[in-house]
């Protein structure tokens, strides 16, 4: 019987919810490239509950207990004293959601000699060194388009409240004023801007998709190019490289995931290309840009805004310099991590551990890496390498 070890986010600070906003939540039965949204046989939680933190649990409990697996759930995940390194020598399954990540080094994986599986409950697994998990024979696998739609409505909503300058207005509102001359003089319409996406896989083209309506102009440029018809329909400029992308858009949004080709890609040089008082939003990954050179572009004006939910390390420390940067838009790590979203990547999950445990074959889309090579997902999107590094010292 196996030791399945999950990392998930802490409860809110005032306790497990005991209600909700809402009563229900929309049912999504099947993605916008025609993937189904997961299958599991059952599931043993009420969609949109708080599944992500210590106490959801991803609703795996009573499914793994009944099949005589055990299963440790634990937030407690930096450094060999945490909890996670304790428990991780003899864990065959190696669970966490990118938003509250274990950072699975090549020094983990040599204490975790048991371990077979890591499932990242979400998308992106850059958390993973899956160089080490090629050498190692570990399968790699996450929940393929759970939670993209999710990303991409985020995405709209920072470009807005950062062009729009929203978050001063509403910090006005709350402080009692009504200082309209104070709210406006950084705020914008959006119509007619030149909009571009670092990558256009399934989050960023979901974007392009929700900011057409906006009458904006778009841009893009991806590894390989998107259908004709899609350009056309979008009316979309392909740029072969991201400067030419990064020289010509008022909002760039970055939508690539962190490997080695794009690690520190968004560094002083790169934003020097870009429009004076552009704005940057980045949903991918904290890595894909450089810490200092954005908080130096928004101090010197050549960026406008910088929005996103990523950042490295995570949870970033009480004085990361993103949290007091002037005009920024960030959130914690939450884009993917809506109810609507938890509720497909917790019945995901349990449908590879299905597969797993049955000795069936995971879903292709799932796989990350498999039989020591980038497979499914993984071959596509990712390089081979190692982008978890900084992480011990995080
Ligand atoms: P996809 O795999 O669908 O798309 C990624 C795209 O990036 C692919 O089209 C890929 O190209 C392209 N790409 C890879 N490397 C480069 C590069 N060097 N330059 C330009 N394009 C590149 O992934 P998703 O859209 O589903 O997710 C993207 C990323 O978003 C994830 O990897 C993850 O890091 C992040 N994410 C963040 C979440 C959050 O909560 N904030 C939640 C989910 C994901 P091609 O395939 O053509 O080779």
């Amino acid at each position: 019987m196996a030791k399945v070890l999950a990392v998930l986010y802490p409860d809110p600070v005032d306790g497990y919810p005991k209600t909700y906003a809402r009563d229900d939540i929309p049912k999504i039965t099947s993605y916008p490239d025609g993937q189904t949204a997961p299958t599991p046989s059952a599931i043993d939680f009420k969609p949109g509950q708080l599944l992500g933190s210590v106490s959801g649990e991803l609703g795996l409990r009573k499914f793994l207990e009944k099949a005589g697996h055990t299963l440790v759930v634990t937030s407690d995940k930096e450094g060999p004293d945490s909890e996670f390194e304790k428990e991780l020598p003899d864990a065959e399954v190696v669970i966490s959601q990118p938003f509250w990540p274990a950072y699975m080094t090549k020094e983990r994986f040599d204490k975790a000699k048991k371990l077979k599986l890591i499932i990242t409950a979400g998308i992106g697994s850059d958390h993973t060194d899956l160089q080490a998990a090629m050498d190692k024979g570990v399968t790699v696998a996450e929940i393929t388009y759970s939670n993209s739609i999710s990303v991409a409505e985020h995405i709209v909503m920072m470009i807005l409240a950062l062009v729009r300058n929203y978050i001063p207005a509403y910090g006005w509102v709350v402080r009692g004023g009504w200082n309209i001359a104070d709210s406006v003089e950084r705020s914008y319409d959006l119509e007619g801007m030149n909009v571009g996406t670092v990558a256009a896989g399934r989050i960023g083209l979901a974007a392009l998709r929700r900011l057409k309506p906006f009458g904006v102009k778009l841009h893009y440029t991806d590894k390989h190019r998107l259908p004709k018809a899609v350009e056309q329909e979008l009316d979309l400029t392909y740029h072969p490289d991201v400067e030419s992308l990064v020289k010509v858009c008022d909002v760039v949004t970055i939508n690539a995931p962190l490997h080695p080709e794009t690690e520190d890609l968004f560094n002083d040089k790169l934003i020097a290309k870009m429009k004076r008082g552009a704005y940057l939003v980045n949903t991918a990954r904290g890595k894909i840009v450089n810490r200092d050179a954005v908080v130096r572009a928004l101090e010197s004006g050549q960026l406008a805004g910088y929005a996103g939910d990523v950042w490295f390390p995570q949870p970033a420390p009480k004085d990361h310099p993103w949290r007091t940067m002037p005009h920024h838009g960030m959130t914690p790590h939450i884009s993917g991590t809506s109810l609507s979203a938890q509720t497909r990547y917790a019945a995901g999950t349990r449908e590879i551990l299905e597969s797993y445990f049955a000795g069936k074959p995971i879903r292709t889309e799932y796989l990350i890496v498999d039989k020591g090579k980038l497979a499914g997902t993984g071959a596509k999107s990712y390089t081979a390498g190692d982008a978890t590094k900084g992480a011990e010292a995080a």
